[in-house]
């Protein structure tokens, strides 16, 4: 007997889209975790090199890349209609056109990134504010509410986006705990929003450090990361963006606001791969992060706005501060330095890293224990025990793809959703196993402890939490 609880049974064709870093370490906690006929489960990846792993498990496995030619023949070959599940893990398809044709057809959905079809990220033609997160989100929350309800489709249900959704719902309980002031977890958004603005809380960064490392050098020309690299390439050279809260004076120097949709982001007129910020994280104290643009960025500044989207009586900034692992730093000056996509590429697995840890959290700032951090910090000798297939960073996202997938089971007919929106509570339940420590730390760094030497003026140094302060120039 197994000793791993079992969320449900998904009756029916379970497909998985892109078995990469993160589609093989998923397969192991849907193992675990649902009853389903194993004659039912199909990967559709055009990668020859997943074959032998999934031959090996009896797996069956259409070596075919979904193209808007053909998604629909494929994915209609394999699904059928009100019934099993689509988990689309790849890279280079459209989340959109994925999702709505798994709605048509009644077969519940989650991804972990709204993902376009080739060609979006790297269009130079394309003007930057429709190359930005916000663009992309917007395509999805069009068609949630052109058609309401329905079958479920959980959208970028990840670690980030994802899983720091919940937590940061999680954190703003802690604090409220914190400051003497405890409350039951709120009912609705509005009122999620109206907790956080009580709490002083004036953003969130989602602050990440990854020190996991291999035991092999990095060979010059090779890019290397914990994750997808084709997916981190295309975040990075994307446009800089985040949510824009209400306490910020000042737009950044080359900052755009959007015309059109919840209008909750900025962009930068510059690459989010190279733009660092100044954030905060358990293991290094104060560090440089990427401001890489992310759903969430974007997701949490919306959901928390209180007030007239177009002129908000209150929203908080909420950005991505990335330190990937030191190989992807290393990775990314170089690839920046030559101006060209790099020759090789390779993702660090299970077996290769020796030592590091993952910590992803959110750091609440701006209230009057001044910043707290709430995240999760695995392990890569963590990781290995508790599931196969995977290194520290992938089972925060494989974890989360699981509590997505019985969010939705759970929830059938609540139509497209995003992490925001859902019970936090019971996603961490679920999630939390497979996670490490969850740990709280508050810390009284601002953006303006630590600046090196006497090299000119603080933006703004009367309110340590403007972006301003954050912004490395
Ligand atoms: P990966 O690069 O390791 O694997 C992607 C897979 O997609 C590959 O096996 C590739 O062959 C396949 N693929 C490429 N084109 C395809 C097509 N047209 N049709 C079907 N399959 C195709 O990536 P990964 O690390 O496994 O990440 C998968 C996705 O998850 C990416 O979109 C990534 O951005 C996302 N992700 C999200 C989070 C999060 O926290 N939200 C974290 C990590 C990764």
């Amino acid at each position: 007997m197994s000793s791993y609880p079992v969320y449900g049974r998904i009756d029916g064709p379970l497909v998985i889209i892109g078995f990469g870093s993160i589609g093989r370490g998923t397969l192991p906690l849907i193992e675990r975790h649902f009853e389903y006929d194993a004659r039912a489960l199909v990967v559709i990846d055009p990668d020859p090199a997943r074959h032998t792993f999934l031959a090996q498990r009896g797996i069956r496995h259409l070596q075919v890349a979904l193209t808007p030619d053909n998604f629909r023949e494929v994915l209609g070959s394999v699904l059928e209609p009100g019934r099993g599940f689509c988990v689309n893990l790849s890279v280079d398809t459209s989340s959109r056109d994925l999702m709505r044709f798994c709605r048509e057809i009644g077969v519940p959905y989650i991804d972990t990134v709204t993902e376009p079809w080739p060609g979006f990220y790297f269009d130079d033609e394309r003007p930057n504010a429709m190359r930005t997160n916000h663009a992309l989100r917007e395509s999805i929350r069009a068609d949630a509410r052109a058609r309401p309800g329905g079958s479920t489709a959980v959208s970028c249900c990840g670690a980030n986006p994802g899983m720091v959704s919940w937590l940061v719902k999680e954190a703003l309980l802690v604090l409220a705990r914190d400051l003497g002031r405890p409350v039951a977890a709120p009912g609705t958004r509005s009122d999620w929003a109206a907790l956080m603005q009580s709490l002083g809380v004036k953003g969130v960064h989602v602050a990440e450090r990854d020190t996991q490392v291999s035991h092999r050098d990095r060979r010059l020309g090779t890019f290397v990361n914990t994750w997808s690299v084709e997916g981190f390439l295309a975040e990075g050279f994307q446009p800089a963006e985040l949510g824009w809260g209400t306490h910020e004076r000042r737009l950044p120097a080359g900052a755009h606001h959007q015309e059109t949709g919840c209008r909750a982001a900025i962009w930068l007129d510059r690459p989010g791969a190279d733009t660092r910020v100044r954030s905060w994280c358990p293991t290094p104290g104060p560090q440089f992060g990427f401001l890489i643009t992310h759903n969430e960025a974007i997701s949490i500044a919306d959901y928390f706005t209180l007030g007239d989207p177009a002129a908000p009586a209150f929203r908080p900034t909420c950005h991505y501060a990335y330190h990937p692992c030191d190989d992807a730093v290393l990775s990314l000056h170089e690839t920046l330095g030559a101006g060209h996509l790099p020759l090789a590429q390779h993702i660090l697995d299970e077996n290769e890293i020796t030592s590091g840890i993952d910590e992803l959290g959110v750091l609440l700032y701006g209230h009057a224990r001044n910043a707290l951090w709430y995240g999760s910090r695995l392990s890569i000798s963590e990781a290995r025990d508790l599931a196969p297939f995977q290194n520290a960073t992938g089972l925060q996202v494989t974890s989360a793809v699981l509590a997505g997938m019985v969010w939705a089971l759970e929830n059938p007919g609540a139509g497209i959703v995003e992490a925001d929106e859902m019970d936090h509570a019971r996603c961490l339940a679920v999630q939390r196993p497979y996670l490490g420590a969850i740990e709280a730390h508050y810390t009284d760094w601002t953006p303006l402890a630590n600046r090196p030497g006497p090299f000119g003026a603080v933006p703004d140094p009367d309110d340590p939490w403007q972006f301003a302060n954050v912004i490395a120039p």
